[in-house]
């Protein structure tokens, strides 16, 4: 764990940019004398005071409120002095500025990304999964994600982890004495049911990270390539879907000849949706650049879906198209046009995509990947669309109507799972002879150090440092 840092840090903490108020926020030990100095007059703890905010020339650089909150009772556990001002870069830069000359005498520097919060961890006002929220809560893209990410900042998911941790400590105090009284192993299992808590820990956990799978659907969403001939109907997808127009759409093949990404929600689910350049043989060398970034896009996408016009589903050129597809990745065929096929009603859906899965990437463990069957649609009328907003929910692993109550990231999902395999092995130490007790015992310290990984105690600077990084200035 790193060493408490002491310096104290200033950052303006409100967005780039013009707004209504600016905040500017400074952490730091024993901040008082400073920030009453700076401020002109005495401050009372946790009020809001409304005062000129002074240039050391005199000259008054804004007007606001000062806010002081002593540690430990403040975000970052140490002293805070908040000064909300007016939202204008020029001001705050400059107030910021007069603050950093007026700090130097006590080492006042700015702030690195995420150094605030990263303080409130280092000071356990917040474990490592809290801290994580609160970027996702400021990231969240959707309402629901928003209101799972609350749920993880308010300890929920934390909660969960160090219920779990907390059976499995119990389990291994238990095996940790007896390996003192060898003449007890003998009958050590059978004593204490160590099988069947272990088992029940296993249910547990095997819950958590059932949720856990929907809060990382909830919270990265699905990465979805549109791709087919030219003209089939890529860019009106992807228009129909986003609900505006942001790819060109024309009767002349070849017209979008780079990517266009947008990202729609679904259900409170983040899908980035990435139309491409429609794959034929061509001579023009903008359109065969176009062309190569589409296969770079399907190999990095988590779905494909495959447009084809439903006038033609046994064109060969598609043939040739799924024969280069990436094996692994979830294709979903999609007949476009069904409104040109003369009377014949949209087919009810077939193919193989009733089994639950999840996406490679995503972190779920049943991805299912290949053939998904078919769907038809017509992005022109919207028949259909219904069935392939809810075809992708379930390919991305994705229970509708099931609230996911925390968000989760890729390495929660990961240190669970290797939680997993480590009391899968400790249950299959139990079931053989005593002689293994020492391997029980080992399983379970594994268990739970990647319970521990979750929520920060076991952590390593290099994953502190990568994760605090990623959030914004100031916070
Ligand atoms: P892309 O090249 O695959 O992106 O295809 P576009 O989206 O540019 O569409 C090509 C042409 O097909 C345009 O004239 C669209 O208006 C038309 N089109 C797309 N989808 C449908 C559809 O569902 N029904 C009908 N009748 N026309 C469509």
């Amino acid at each position: 764990m790193n060493a408490l840092p002491s310096d104290p840090i200033i950052a303006i903490a409100t967005a780039p940019g013009r707004g209504g108020i600016g905040v500017i926020r400074v952490s730091g030990p024993d901040l008082r004398a400073w920030a009453e100095s700076l401020c002109g007059q005495a401050l009372q703890s946790r009020h809001a005071h409304y005062l000129p905010f002074r240039h050391r020339d005199g000259d008054v650089m804004d007007e606001g409120l000062a806010l002081f909150f002593p540690g430990p009772h403040s975000y970052t556990g140490e002293d805070v002095l908040e000064l909300q001002g007016h939202g204008g870069p020029a001001v705050l830069r400059r107030v910021l500025d007069d603050c950093l000359a007026r700090g130097a005498a006590i080492g006042l520097r700015l702030a690195q990304p995420g150094e605030f919060t990263q303080r409130a961890f280092l000071n356990d006002r917040l474990d490592l999964a809290q801290a994580e929220a609160v970027a996702d809560l400021i990231e969240a893209s959707s309402t629901a994600a928003a209101r799972s990410a609350m749920a993880s900042l308010s300890g929920v998911f934390s909660a969960e982890i160090d219920a779990l941790s907390e059976r499995i400590v119990q389990l291994r105090m238990l095996v940790e004495a007896t390996l003192d009284f060898p003449e007890e192993e003998i009958d050590f299992l059978e004593k204490y049911q160590a099988a069947e808590r272990l088992d029940a820990v296993t249910a547990t956990l095997d819950g958590v990270l059932r949720t856990a799978r929907q809060g990382l659907v909830l919270r990265e969403g699905l990465h979805v390539v549109l791709a087919g001939q030219p003209n089939v109907g890529k860019s009106s997808l992807l228009n129909a879907l986003a609900g505006e127009d942001v790819a060109i759409v024309t009767p002349i093949a070849g017209t979008t000849r780079d990517r266009v990404i947008q990202q729609i929600h679904i259900d409170g689910i983040p899908l980035h949706i990435v139309d491409t350049a429609g794959l034929r043989d061509t001579d023009d060398t903008v359109e065969r650049i176009g062309i190569e970034r589409t296969w770079a896009e399907i190999a990095r996408a988590q779905v494909i879906l495959h447009l084809q016009d439903a006038r033609h589903p046994d064109d060969p050129l598609d043939a040739d198209i799924v024969r280069r597809l990436p094996a692994g990745t979830p294709v979903l065929r999609v007949l476009n046009k069904v409104d040109l096929t003369s009377g014949e009603a949209v087919r009810p859906d077939r193919g193989s995509g009733g089994g639950q899965g999840a996406v490679p990437g995503s972190g779920g463990g049943e991805a299912v990947p290949g053939d998904h069957g078919e769907i038809r649609i017509s992005a022109r009328t919207g028949a259909g669309l219904d069935t392939l907003r809810a075809r992708l929910l379930h390919i991305a692993g994705w229970t509708p109507g099931a609230e996911s109550p925390w968000l989760a990231r890729e390495r929660h999902v990961q240190a669970l799972d290797a939680a997993r395999e480590h009391l899968l092995l400790a249950r299959e130490h139990a079931s053989h002879s005593d002689q293994v007790l020492d391997l029980f015992a080992e399983e379970l310290r594994l268990a739970h150090e990647a319970l521990c990984e979750i929520t920060g105690q076991f952590t390593s600077d290099d994953l502190l440092g990568e994760i605090f990084s990623r959030f914004c200035i100031g916070k």
